[in-house]
């Protein structure tokens, strides 16, 4: 039996990556539900690769454009709004959600597919920061698991299977250290789009791409790694791995210490996390370790990734502050992409707006939209984006 996949967010970069794994294994895999923002060229070439997937193109124009287009098509498309991710989860009925949509907007499929009992492989780490409280409760009540996507989880999960949390004695997550980790700290503040854009080891999307130079990215692997391990942020540390092999290292109490490793190729965690929890032959490139450069491991310096810190803050706070935290960051991310803000802002605009939003406990979906909606707001209002 194939497994029936519905990939949302298939034309970013994990998206395209998990159709690359998924068409090199056409026995295992069907795709039957494809979700993209507004590239609608993209998601018609997908379209026509998986000529049974529904599809939802998420920006209006860009649901017109694909029927006007291609007339035959309305018949296979789900109608966009706030909704469309949800009737395109009951539209397709997958054995597995692949959620690779980027920021808060994927929590919301996320926890519609873990309370019909559908599993979910997830990339969209932002509706485990924001909503890593009501998805486990959604995937205890259901028996849906969440599987990550994210290559540090897949790592962990791997490392931490057969461990009990109480013999862990610390989880170090690893970090290239992003597009500015060699640069002075006085000339991070004035880099540009494109300093910050040139990560070092990972080709991603563009978001992901600044949180890795804020390393807030990590932060948020942080609170993930908390959420889906169930372990205290006391034994979850970071250290500085420029050559993005070791995906992370598992310290036990006898001071065995165990690692995963890999080339940093987003495919490999895909296809763990497509195939959990069988494991397959690929096709996908094998990594010779003679060839691995050599390989270091280093402390964080804190003072190059305030964000850093701010993440930390809003794990421990709790409540709505992570979410507070996300929201922030994707507006202050989105300001930086389009030019309005420069690199150092981010920060400021994250640090503001944890100040200012009130604190609350989430108890429900709604506590977190409301959240979101109250940072921007604030957002909005002092600093105009
Ligand atoms: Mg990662």
């Amino acid at each position: 039996m194939k497994k029936r996949l519905l990939v949302l967010g298939s034309t970013g970069s994990v998206g395209r990556n998990v159709l690359d794994v998924v068409e090199r294994h056409p026995e295992q895999f069907e795709v039957v539900g494809l979700s993209a923002r507004a590239n609608t060229g993209l998601l018609a070439e997908q379209c026509a690769t998986h000529p049974r997937a529904r599809f939802l193109a998420q920006d209006p124009d860009a649901h017109l454009r694909m029927i006007r287009e291609a007339p035959d098509m309305a018949l296979r498309a789900v109608e966009p709004g706030e909704s469309g991710f949800v009737r395109l989860i009951e539209a397709t009925a997958p054995d597995l959600l692949v959620n690779c949509v980027v920021g808060f907007v994927g929590l919301r499929p996320t926890l519609a597919a873990l309370e019909a009992g559908i599993p979910v492989a997830l990339a969209n780490k932002e509706a485990v920061v924001t909503g890593g409280k009501i998805l486990l409760e959604a995937s205890r009540s259901s028996g849906a698991p969440i599987i990550p996507i994210d290559s540090e989880h897949v790592a962990l999960s791997q490392c931490l299977a057969g461990a009990k949390v109480e013999d862990v004695r610390q989880v170090y997550l690893t970090a290239s250290g992003g597009a500015l980790r060699d640069r002075a700290i006085e000339e991070i503040a004035g880099a540009t789009i494109g300093d910050v854009l040139a990560h070092p080891t990972w080709r991603m999307g563009d978001k992901i791409t600044v949180d890795s130079a804020t390393l807030l990215n990590k932060g948020f692997e942080v609170i993930e790694a908390h959420w889906l391990f169930g372990l205290p942020f006391e034994k979850i540390r970071v250290v500085i791995h420029p050559q993005s092999i070791i995906h992370c290292l598992v310290e036990l109490k006898d001071n065995s210490i165990l690692a995963q490793l890999g080339t940093p190729d987003m495919r490999l965690p895909i296809l763990y996390a497509l195939t959990y929890p069988s494991r397959i032959e690929t096709t996908l490139p094998r990594s010779r370790i003679t060839d691995f450069p050599g390989l270091t491991l280093r402390e964080m310096d804190d003072e190059r990734y305030p964000c850093f810190s701010l993440a930390l803050r809003a794990a421990r706070t709790g409540g709505n502050a992570p979410t507070v935290l996300n929201t922030a960051n994707e507006a202050a991310v989105g300001a930086f992409l389009a030019g309005k803000i420069e690199f150092s802002r981010i920060y400021a605009v994250i640090e503001r707006a944890m100040g200012a939003v009130a604190p609350a406990s989430i108890g429900s979906f709604d506590d977190i939209v409301e959240t979101d909606r109250q940072t921007r707001e604030y957002i909005k209002a002092k600093f105009g984006f």
